[in-house]
């Protein structure tokens, strides 16, 4: 696995669209946790039910629940030449168990991943949270605030259905925020530490960031 790359930032902070982006045109897997957890809820299986009933409080799945379903997905042969983790690791534990799957099954080991961290305002975000709609069908992601869309339930891109999430409350919301900045900024002195952080203003627009983002990519590799 060549090319490892992570991405931490609170709720709403826009990980989500500049990772499809960059799967896209990296041709790297973009594996997100809060999807993969929700494929399993739908499911309706017994490790589903088990992780609704944490995700409906805003709180952190448990962690052998997450690093499985983490671990499985990474040994696909998609991920060989790498990986966009976006909402994993999420605490300081869920770091630590990424450095033991990676030691077990990653032959590039000495190749550290890029992490990203998306830095903006926690006023901006519960705004976006709770007008944030994403299409059933092709994943886009849109804000009923900031955009004008000619039906605000069907995707303009594909026609499929736009849907809000269910913890897209701003009750839950609050609470998701507390789990973040408990849990998953910690990491940012850790990845800090380890030299491996990279800070985007993530307050910019879509373009702004998607630009700063792939130029930090280039940096990082020429260095
Ligand atoms: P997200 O789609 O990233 O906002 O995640 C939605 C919810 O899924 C979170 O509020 C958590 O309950 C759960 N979740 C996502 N990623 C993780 C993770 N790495 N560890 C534990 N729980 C997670």
């Amino acid at each position: 696995m060549k090319q490892k790359y992570i991405f931490i930032g609170p709720p709403g902070s826009g990980k989500g669209t500049q990772t499809k982006m960059l799967s896209k045109d990296f041709n790297l897997p973009h594996i997100d946790t809060g999807s993969l957890l929700r494929d399993a809820v739908a499911s309706g299986s017994e490790e589903g039910k088990l992780a609704n009933s944490f995700m409906e409080k805003g709180q952190l799945v448990p962690i052998d629940v997450v690093s499985r379903i983490i671990k499985n997905r990474l040994l696909k042969d998609d991920a060989k030449e790498g990986f966009i983790l976006d909402g994993y690791p999420r605490s300081m534990e869920q770091a630590y168990a990424l450095d033991e799957i990676l030691k077990e099954i990653d032959s590039d080991r000495n190749i550290e991943p890029i992490v990203f961290y998306f830095d903006v305002a926690e006023e901006k975000l519960v705004e976006r949270l709770v007008n944030r709609r994403s299409c059933s069908e092709c994943g886009a992601i849109y804000n009923l605030k900031t955009m004008t869309l000619e039906n605000e339930n069907i995707c303009p891109k594909c026609g499929g259905k736009l849907t809000k999430r269910e913890d897209d409350t701003e009750e839950v919301a609050i609470k998701r925020f507390r789990t973040y900045f408990n849990e998953t900024a910690p990491l940012i002195d850790l990845y800090t530490k380890r030299g491996q952080l990279v800070k985007l203003d993530a307050s910019l627009d879509i373009n702004t960031i998607y630009k700063n983002l792939t130029g930090a990519i280039k940096e990082y590799v020429r260095s």
